[in-house]
């Protein structure tokens, strides 16, 4: 009997070396990650282009998991939120998002979050664990398994559970496979990974990887951030801004910048201004996210008058700034809702 490593554990590189322990050629590692990310094999002895002994070998060592999805819920709206239960019996959460002509997939990244952001209920329990690059590739796999037509999923955002920069390695291992050729071949202009503003570790990711960067901004100054987020005890605005001007950006790519709108707290025209101003030296957009309400929190969403009013302001200063009305509040699948527990 053989301990079962899983595949998907591997980078390519891994398994090219694990092979070649076991005297088989390079190759063979493209052949195989293509059966599994391309084909959604989960068994060696589907891969009838390796030699029967191969596939023998294979089997007695090596596995090829997946997530077990536990439910689905389907929105009004129509999106889709995939309850996934993990081997040590863990939860997260993915949200299928409609877009028109595709879907976009919001992908976890912790089993809770460590960041303590005040009005987000996803962080409420703090962090539980971080996910396994395996666990984070799995939740695009068995969403595309489910899905009559998997090429209609197209874009992925790192949007879900967790800050994806604080379980740094297993985020660009799970991109790489992602995006990668011998991988779920997701085109990296695609793939947005979304920061609470971990400046250090977006440094690094402008080296590691290619993908879109989204920074969760939500308030125009420090004091009201630093009360919002205490991350930016650590990270100011100033320096999560520096950061995104050395962040290498495509030709015609832009910064995504998420900002929640709060009422009485970052909600006023003078807060959009200082936004306007702040994002100038930068190629930016600006998600603007009303304030998802939910039982217990003593955060409002502004009146519709004042999220117009804030977006006009960013208009009237030639920024693209759009209003997301999120998806899936019916199934709580909307922005900052995802939970590590079942609670519906
Ligand atoms: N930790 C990363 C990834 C999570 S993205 C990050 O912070 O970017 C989730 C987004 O939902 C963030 O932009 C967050 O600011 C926003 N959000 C959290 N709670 C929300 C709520 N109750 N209503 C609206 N947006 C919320």
């Amino acid at each position: 009997m053989f301990v079962h490593q899983d595949v998907k554990s591997f980078t390519e590189e891994n398994l090219v070396h694990w092979l070649g322990q076991h005297g088989v050629v390079p190759y063979r590692a493209g052949q195989i990650l293509r059966w599994i990310y391309h084909r959604g094999v989960y068994s060696f002895s589907d891969m009838t282009d390796l030699s029967k002994d191969l596939r023998s070998f294979l089997s007695e060592r090596l596995a090829i998991s997946r997530l077990e999805i536990e439910q689905v819920q389907t929105s009004k709206d129509g999106s889709r939120k995939y309850l996934f239960r993990l081997k040590d019996g863990q939860h997260i959460e993915s949200v299928l998002i409609p877009e028109p002509g595709h879907w976009t997939l919001c992908i976890s990244s912790q089993v809770g979050c460590g960041m303590g952001c005040k009005f987000c209920l996803s962080g409420r329990g703090g962090l539980v664990r971080n996910l396994e690059p395996a666990e984070i590739v799995n939740q695009v796999c068995g969403v595309r398994d489910d899905l009559q037509d998997p090429s209609s999923l197209t874009n992925i955002v790192f949007m879900g559970m967790g800050e994806p920069l604080a379980n740094y390695s297993s985020v660009v291992q799970a991109v790489r496979t992602i995006t990668g050729n011998n991988g779920l071949q997701f085109s990296s202009r695609r793939v947005t990974l979304s920061t609470a503003g971990l400046v250090p570790r977006i440094d690094d990711l402008g080296q590691d990887v290619r993908v879109n960067l989204a920074v969760s901004l939500n308030a125009s100054d420090n004091d009201t951030r630093n009360e919002l987020m205490p991350i930016n005890l650590t990270y100011t605005i100033e320096m999560i801004l520096s950061a995104c001007r050395r962040f290498p950006l495509p030709s015609r790519r832009t910064i995504m910048f998420e900002y929640v709108l709060i009422a009485g707290v970052n909600d006023t025209p003078t807060d959009a201004e200082r936004l306007a101003k702040l994002l100038r030296p930068l190629r930016a957009k600006i998600n603007l996210i009303p304030f998802n309400q939910y039982e217990g929190t003593e955060f409002k969403r502004p009146e519709e008058g004042a999220i117009l009013a804030f977006q006009k302001v960013l208009s009237d200063h030639h920024y693209t700034a759009v209003i997301r009305h999120s998806k899936g509040g019916d199934i709580n699948a909307a922005c900052g809702q995802l939970r590590a527990v079942m609670d519906n």
